[in-house]
């Protein structure tokens, strides 16, 4: 928002009103990764559209509390580099197959967040010039300035990485306060819920203790420049309705991993731990 009084020598003075959200707002500015097994829902393959619709209103429901939101989606639900060395493929020609399925899924939810009426724009790590912007750090700060959904499509634009190192990687030249990685579990586990029923959720946990105890939170090049440039990561689960907003609001959603964690996580006994909540089939992704 700016003030533009005009002044008695005709010269005009631009002076920066800060946005009244950023008083009152946790985050105001969130990087959202999404996986792209997620947009199948129930389907072996592709975007599931209710899935996608969900999405798109959850995001936009946060993007008008005034909180500048950017996304990386990934393209797991239509190809990965590693795919095409089971097919016998090139890795690198694979790489960049995977990151087109990005591209996929990112203009899929650019289009269903329009759809809603809210202002996207995608910026691709590969130039794409009919469909997409090329990623210039400077144009996403205006675009996120302006309120804009910013998009991020074709992960780093370089094979041999993963979606969540492009999520890692944007939110810190864009300086989000958070990495929100969007999963079907609801957080980071002492052992996988899934298999081990004694499982309990950590709600907070330190970077040092993710490496120390080996969990599986992101691949270890995104994990570590989170690390490195001190940027907060929540897990959680998005495929449970409202949680993006609720975990926005301040609610003990997910996993909170930081440089210092919390008290309560370093005295952790069981009891202070957040027992295992099973995804329901329809919300497995
Ligand atoms: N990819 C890549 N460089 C990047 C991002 C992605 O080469 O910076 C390729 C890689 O082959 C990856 C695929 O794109 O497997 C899809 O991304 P990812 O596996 O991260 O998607 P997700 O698991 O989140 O659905």
């Amino acid at each position: 928002m700016a003030f533009r009084p005009g002044t008695p020598c005709g010269l005009t003075t631009y002076i920066r009103v800060p946005r009244l959200t950023s008083f009152v707002l946790k985050y105001n500015r969130i990087l959202l990764k999404l996986s792209g097994e997620a947009l199948m829902g129930q389907q072996q393959y592709g975007i599931d559209a209710t899935r996608l619709m969900q999405y798109a209103e959850e995001i936009k429901a946060v993007a008008a509390t005034g909180t500048q939101v950017a996304v990386v989606i990934g393209g797991g639900n239509i190809f990965r580099g590693v795919q095409a060395e089971a097919f016998g493929l090139d890795r690198v020609q694979g790489d960049y197959m995977g990151m087109l399925a990005t591209v996929i899924n990112s203009m899929a939810l650019q289009s269903a967040l329009e759809k809603l009426d809210v202002n996207t724009r995608l910026l691709s790590g590969v130039t794409i010039q009919r469909v997409c912007e090329p990623y210039i750090r400077r144009r996403a700060l205006r675009h996120l300035e302006k309120g804009r959904v910013v998009i991020f499509g074709a992960g780093i634009g370089s094979p041999y990485f993963t979606t969540d190192s492009a999520a890692s990687l944007r939110a810190i030249e864009i300086e989000a306060d958070v990495v929100l990685k969007g999963t079907r579990v609801d957080g980071i586990y002492t052992a996988d819920p899934e298999k081990d029923p004694t499982a309990v959720r950590y709600p907070e946990i330190t970077f040092d203790e993710v490496m120390e105890k080996n969990l599986n939170v992101m691949d270890m090049t995104a994990f570590t420049l989170c690390k490195e440039n001190n940027l907060p990561i929540i897990v959680f689960d998005m495929n449970k309705e409202g949680n993006l907003q609720r975990l926005l609001d301040g609610e003990s959603v997910g996993t909170l991993v930081s440089m210092h964690g919390s008290e309560a996580y370093r005295s952790a006994r069981p009891s202070t731990l957040q027992p295992a909540v099973k995804s329901t089939p329809d919300q497995q992704a």
